[in-house]
């Protein structure tokens, strides 16, 4: 029997009549090694070509992050369907795709292949802004506020302190100090300007002072720590303000850097020491369960309410610290703990996030609910009264995310600091 050839690369046997059966040739096709060209690979080496991207051309399409990505529970995303686009020839400094992620980890940290999103995004991001592509305006203003004036909100740079006037004690500031101190206190943007991140920010300077802490912070001197604004892209206003902060950092002598927020503590664990700043650094939680029996003498007052806590990723699945926060919780008298279904390691992200901060009307169109919504919800299904927090962006999130949801009434958000403070009861509030 002879072969025929139809097409290139394809052999077919000739029809044939075998001992009475009529063989049509198509039913013993046989195929020649071929070129795959039915996609183009270029879209995927734009991304893996990156310092940083690399990984995203090791997933092999096990799907093990489609079940913990917060945006793929709100919508049609995560790091499979990213590379599955990316394959299919769509680039993704050009897709609201390339906007999405919060950078929670939570896919890093099933994926067998380790396939790096906190790594992939904002190298792809940083590529996207370098070729001038469209990036989210309000993103772009938050880059821009941050540059002109130390802050994400655009806020006055003389006003940083001002929160201080109605702490009720005492806030020592470096510059007028003029000592070395124990504890630099980073207060951070949103504790020195946002209303309800002012209330947390002078609960701990009250606790602080209650403890006889010898502490200071920067006031006017601090600038943005700028971790999210290289996550959303920005590496180079981010070095920028890394190295102001550097600069005031180096004028003073002090022990510790202890830090209002999970960013700022992910800033100057992880980021900083490569430009210089090495710091011995704690999250505000961290530090006050150092002096949890002192702690404890002073809580006198019973706060009375089921209260459960929400792990920020950055403190949580990126720096592993899920214990400090809830020791200081189960510690206040009155407060009875309950947990979330998503906790811990598996914590649901509140959506701020990677510069997803400043992104919730662009998340909006492209996703079905708002992640802090979701978590809202979650928080609410615990049936406790007090949703507790530690990241200085969850305030804002979750309390807008509490109206919309329509869970006020039922459910209130405090950081945990707030509830300390409460309980420590100190009467001169200013
Ligand atoms: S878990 Fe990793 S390898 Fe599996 S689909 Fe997701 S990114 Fe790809
Ligand atoms: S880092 Fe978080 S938001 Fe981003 S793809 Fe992974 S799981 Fe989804």
């Amino acid at each position: 029997m002879a072969y025929g050839r139809q097409g290139p690369g394809i052999r077919e046997k000739e029809h044939a009549t075998v001992e009475g059966v009529d063989l049509p040739g198509q039913w013993n096709r046989m195929f020649e090694p071929r070129v795959i060209t039915d996609y183009d690979p270029g879209t995927l080496d734009e991304i893996t070509a990156l310092p940083g991207g690399e990984s995203l051309g090791w997933c092999y399409q096990c799907a093990k992050c489609v079940g913990v990505c917060p945006v793929d529970i709100v919508g049609d995303y995560g790091p499979r369907k990213i590379h599955r686009d990316t394959l299919r020839g769509a680039s993704l400094l050009d897709s609201p795709n390339l906007w999405l992620c919060t950078t929670c980890a939570n896919c890093f940290r099933v994926c067998p292949k380790e396939v790096d999103m906190i790594r992939i995004m904002p190298a792809a991001r940083e590529a996207a802004i370098n070729a001038g592509k469209e990036i989210p305006p309000e993103l772009q203003k938050v880059f821009e506020a941050a540059d002109r004036y130390g802050n994400p909100m655009g806020e006055n740079p003389r006003k940083r302190a001002d929160w201080i006037k109605q702490a009720g004690v005492p806030v020592p500031i470096m510059a007028q100090v003029k000592r070395p101190v124990d504890v630099l206190w980073y207060v951070g943007s949103y504790p020195s300007y946002h209303p309800r991140g002012m209330d947390a920010a002078r609960a701990l300077a009250r606790i602080l002072h209650a403890l006889g802490v010898d502490f200071a912070i920067l006031g006017t001197e601090e600038k943005e720590d700028g971790d999210s604004i290289r996550l959303a892209g920005e590496k180079g206003l981010f070095e920028k303000l890394a190295e102001a902060n550097i600069k005031t950092f180096a004028r003073y002598t002090f022990n510790r850097l202890v830090v209002s927020g999970p960013h700022e503590f992910n800033a100057f664990k992880n980021e900083y020491p490569k430009l210089g700043g090495e710091y011995r650094v704690q999250h505000y939680t961290q530090f006050l369960v150092e002096h949890l029996e002192r702690l404890r003498a002073l809580m006198t007052h019973p706060v009375d309410r089921v209260v459960t806590y929400h792990d920020p990723c950055y403190l949580s699945r990126h720096n592993g610290e899920y214990d400090a926060p809830r020791t200081l919780l189960r510690a206040i008298p009155g407060v009875t703990l309950v947990e979330m279904a998503r906790s811990r390691e598996n914590g649901y992200c509140c959506g701020g996030g990677g510069g997803g901060m400043w992104l919730d009307s662009f998340s909006r169109d492209h996703t079905t609910m708002r992640l802090s919504d979701k978590r809202v919800t979650e928080a609410a299904e615990t049936g406790a009264r007090t949703l507790s927090i530690c990241c200085p962006y969850e305030v804002s999130r979750f309390e807008d995310a509490v109206k919309s949801t329509g869970s006020g009434g039922r459910l209130d958000v405090q950081d945990i600091a707030e509830l300390i403070d409460g309980s420590i009861g100190m009467p001169d509030r200013g």
